[in-house]
């Protein structure tokens, strides 16, 4: 049986890749996945193709006898959010999240707004590629689409109920936002008015064609958001992903930092905000400066495989503070079991607020690495011989082998797997000095290309 689902959902490019047909199958295998008579809220992003994308899988999802809600363009978490608390047994989102604007997709949510697990995904592709089409007689058709309002506003209104609204708005703060053009335009600009925030926002009009940056937020997509928080004295800047799940910071002086820095400084600001198991989740691909910041703080860092759906699964079903990713994606337990943008804002604000202290200081706080990431094009076959290859040369270090080989030194870190997505292997690292960081890398690098027989 084929594959369907990525790491996070089905992508493809819009039109070409992403048909208006196959999403027709795709409704009707998910809409065979829920059943009869279940409820499921619909929403879509900025992206091109997303009401033609929207509007064939609802009418798959109402060819299996589903009760179909809509909300139009939504950020994901928002959608996931009404899922959770409505009275839905799913969601579906047309999004292709950070991908690159040609590019659509969707992420199906069960009753909880959480994704589907790995083996609910295989049931859909099941349906999807069995051609499944149930053919209910016309009475079991009478179902309409309805329009839901209002969904955003709740949204953001529980996220202002979170924090701690008055002593952010004594801030007196300027935050910068960079929209990416998509969805979290409709709630980031409102939630920091909400608490109180002056904002100074760009790319925050609605436009699939991106024209201020590409969707995933990066130190270099963010490098105009950054620019401005400095020239402007903004006490921080925000960039988010396509689909508002995802939040990086931009310091007081202008720099970006990766997510696994912040979320290391919001986890441990949750656990004493909340009352929940002092435990987070993070991937092998977030750096150990997670641990050595964490870990004295009585918190405990469990490193998973690499994957937000995985994440918020894992933490969902074992408990905990938070789980979170490099890339930005923030799970706040006490608030839902997804990556939530606009959460992670909201948090670091409420953090600023309750120490008093500029973004740039509380960064300072964590251990300075100087980062290295790298990639080599590889068969599966020669990215697993460099694996071993890693793990036989660290033998002597402390491993984590559950993606790949992550191998945690004195003064470095350094990660090796293969690629979810792509036929290249991924090598990651960090230490404290650049010498030891082209040291550690170098010797991956020749263990790949031994692996590779000398091939380019
Ligand atoms: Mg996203």
């Amino acid at each position: 049986m084929g594959k369907l689902f990525g790491t996070d959902g089905v992508r493809g490019i819009s039109g070409t890749e992403f048909t208006p047909e196959m999403a027709l199958r795709l409704g009707r295998a998910i809409g065979a996945f829920y059943g009869p008579g279940s409820r499921v809220l619909v929403g879509r992003d900025v992206r091109a193709g997303g009401d033609m994308i929207a509007n064939a899988v609802i009418s798959g999802l109402l060819s299996e006898g589903v009760k179909v809600y809509y909300v139009g363009m939504i950020p994901t978490p928002a959608l996931q959010l009404a899922v959770k608390r409505g009275p839905y047994e799913g969601g579906v989102m047309v999004t292709a999240s950070h991908n690159p604007p040609e590019y659509n997709g969707i992420k199906v949510m069960g009753p909880e707004g959480v994704e589907l697990s790995r083996e609910e995904e295989r049931v859909v592709e099941e349906y999807y590629f069995s051609n499944h089409a149930s053919k209910l007689e016309w009475r079991s058709l009478t179902y309409s689409v309805e329009v839901r309002h209002g969904i955003i506003e709740e949204y953001v209104d529980t996220i202002v109920g979170h924090v701690d609204r008055d002593s952010i708005a004594k801030l007196g703060a300027r935050v910068v936002v960079d929209c990416a053009n998509s969805v979290s335009s409709l709630s980031t600009p409102t939630l920091l008015r909400k608490l109180g925030v002056k904002t100074l926002s760009i790319n925050c009009h609605l436009d699939p064609e991106f024209p201020g940056r590409e969707p995933e937020p990066t130190p270099d997509t963010l490098k105009e958001a950054a620019a401005l928080v400095a020239s402007a004295g903004a006490l921080l800047g925000v960039g988010h992903d396509g689909d508002a799940d995802r939040a990086i910071f931009v310091d007081d002086r202008g720099v970006v930092h990766w997510g696994d820095r912040s979320a290391a400084l919001l986890s441990y600001h949750a656990s004493q905000r909340w009352d929940a198991p002092k435990r987070v989740f993070t991937g092998v691909s977030s750096s150990t400066l997670v641990e050595e910041y964490l870990r004295p703080k009585g918190i405990e860092v469990v490193w998973t495989a690499v994957g937000s759906v995985l994440l918020a699964r894992t933490l969902w079903k074992e408990g905990g503070i938070a789980a979170f990713e490099e890339n930005g994606g923030f799970i706040l337990s006490p608030h839902q079991h997804v990556r939530d943008g606009a959460m992670k804002l909201a948090l670091m604000l409420d953090l600023i607020a309750a120490e008093g202290v500029k973004p740039s200081e509380l960064f300072s706080r964590l251990p300075r690495y100087i980062s290295k990431k790298t990639k080599v094009k590889a068969t599966r076959e020669e990215a697993a011989c460099a694996v071993e290859g890693v793990k036989e040369l660290f033998a002597g270090y402390r491993q984590i082998t559950i993606d790949g080989v992550k191998v945690f030194g004195e003064d470095f870190w350094m990660l090796v797997r293969p690629s979810g997505t792509e036929p290249v292997v991924r090598i990651m690292a960090e230490a404290l000095s650049e010498e030891r960081l082209n040291e550690v890398v170098n010797k991956a690098m020749e263990i790949v290309q031994r692996c590779k027989g000398g091939r380019q």
